[in-house]
């Protein structure tokens, strides 16, 4: 069943003991704030210079680095689309996000992947419509493939993490 593959928690993705974190990146790959400043702090100075020999990353789409100072191996860097009232393909373009970090996943035969809510913060997509799209993406991906074992929602907040609970429970 794929919701045992699935785990709901509050806390810090940097801290996280899985192979892989999903980092909520800004096209550059540069850094930034939010998650993926946390995530480059607790990573240290080597995943910048990884970054940078990576020439950026289109919204929707993925890129894998090393995780250096983190406790997970790998960093796949993620570009979830900047609200921008819904009629610019945001839903479809965060979908991919979920998709394209999953795919990456699959190929480094990785089995255990953490994500933030990716687009739900400076970028100013609506929780209540992101909280779906990851967890039926996800729903989706793990009921297409078994080598996937684990996929955890991090949530930073109380508010992320009861609109996590509540959406996961009424699927
Ligand atoms: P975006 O630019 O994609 O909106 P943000 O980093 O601004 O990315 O926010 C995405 C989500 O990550 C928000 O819900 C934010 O509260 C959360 N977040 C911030 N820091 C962390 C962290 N250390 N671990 C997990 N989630 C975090």
């Amino acid at each position: 069943m794929w919701k045992q593959r699935i785990q709901v928690i509050q806390g810090d993705i940097t801290r996280q003991e899985v192979e892989a974190i999903v980092n909520a990146a800004n096209e550059s790959l540069l850094g930034g704030g939010g998650v993926d400043g946390a995530i480059h702090r607790a990573a240290g100075p080597e995943l910048l210079a990884e970054c940078r020999t990576l020439g950026g990353c289109p919204t929707g789409e993925a890129k894998i680095t090393q995780g250096y100072g983190l406790l997970a191996q790998w960093v796949i860097h993620t570009v979830g689309p900047v609200w921008q009232g819904g009629q610019h393909h945001e839903e479809a373009l965060l979908a991919s996000c979920y998709r394209n970090s999953l795919a990456l996943a699959l190929t480094h035969s990785i089995r255990t992947i953490a994500f933030p809510a990716i687009s739900a913060g400076v970028y100013g997509f609506p929780l209540e419509r992101a909280t779906p799209i990851a967890l039926k993406v996800v729903q989706a991906f793990l009921n297409e493939q078994s080598e996937i074992e684990q996929v955890r929602f991090v949530c930073f907040s109380d508010r992320v993490y009861a609109t996590y609970q509540s959406v996961l429970e009424a699927m």
